[in-house]
């Protein structure tokens, strides 16, 4: 299949390997206010709070994560990073600034990836090798962005949501993991978050609004149907997303109707993932791709 000049080659649909984890539990590791409403506000310490109440929902329900962490937060919080990877964590990239790459030239991009690349690995001390771009920001008319993040030196990218929403995706793109040779003759694999097949239609299911809201017995059938249909369920959330008190420390700083929706759904997150978590088998992306034959 072509996209925009990048021959992409789905995998063929299997079962895995191994029986477990069959689903990936993601997060991008970023503070709201800085990635959602002023990308030059400071990176503050209630993100270090969110991920230390997301470590023990998962120490408890005994899952292991990949934690996609933007570069600001890695360079103000490394401890936070060295953290994750001693409670047996993945760690992997959610780019630097939260600066949308579409309104990048390539130039800033070059520098964007290399920024959050670098201060990643320097807080870590491993080598980082998957990429997932803020909100989902590679679309169509800059795919040529997958160029530069095979340049930098990521092998699998998961940057592209694999249907058409207002305000990302692209429609026609694989489902599960495809294998994209460049341009430029590099090869990247390219692992998108969950979307599952309800009649005709593709609907979103793996992170945001969807993944807080919809009903935990619908949710637990999304995900088995795509594991069932042979390809890994990626899911993916933030760590704000199981604050609920965070929402009053904005009052009067962004619009009450945003923040009426950002509330939803937050005061049962960690009592809703541990559900979920006891349902399907969950792990990191590494240990997910590895048992469906993708890495
Ligand atoms: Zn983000």
């Amino acid at each position: 299949m072509q996209h925009s000049g990048i021959s992409v080659e789905a995998y063929p649909a299997v079962q895995p390997t191994r029986s477990e984890p069959l689903c990936a539990f993601t997060m991008d590791v970023e503070d709201w206010y800085q990635s959602s409403v002023d990308f030059d506000a400071p990176i503050t310490n209630r993100v270090v709070r969110n991920c230390d109440r997301f470590l023990k929902v998962l120490d408890h329900s005994g899952v292991k994560a990949t934690f996609f962490v933007q570069g600001l937060v890695a360079k103000a919080f490394p401890g936070l990073v060295r953290t994750f990877l001693q409670e047996g964590h993945e760690v992997q990239s959610h780019g630097h600034s939260h600066r949308p790459l579409h309104a990048m030239n390539h130039e800033q991009l070059r520098c964007e990836l290399e920024f959050a690349r670098k201060t990643l690995e320097d807080a870590s001390g491993t080598r980082i090798t998957m990429f997932r771009a803020q909100d989902f920001s590679i679309l169509r008319e800059n795919i040529w962005a997958l160029e530069l993040v095979a340049e930098a030196g990521f092998d699998i990218d998961s940057s592209i949501f694999p249907l058409r929403t207002t305000r990302y995706g692209i429609s026609g793109w694989p489902a599960g993991p495809s294998r994209g040779r460049l341009q430029n003759g590099a090869v990247l694999i390219e692992a998108p978050v969950a979307v599952v097949k309800y009649g005709a239609l593709w609907l979103p299911v793996a992170g945001g609004g969807y993944f807080r809201l919809l009903p935990q017995a619908l949710l637990c059938w999304a995900l088995s149907s795509i594991t069932a249909a042979g390809r890994p369920a990626i899911v993916y959330c933030h760590p704000y997303e199981i604050a609920p008190e965070e929402i009053d420390e904005y009052k009067g700083l962004v619009s009450p109707l945003f923040l009426q929706y950002q509330r939803l759904g937050r005061s049962q997150f960690g009592s809703r993932l541990e559900h979920l978590f006891s349902k399907l088998s969950f792990g990191r992306m590494d240990s997910v791709l590895a048992n469906w034959g993708i890495i």
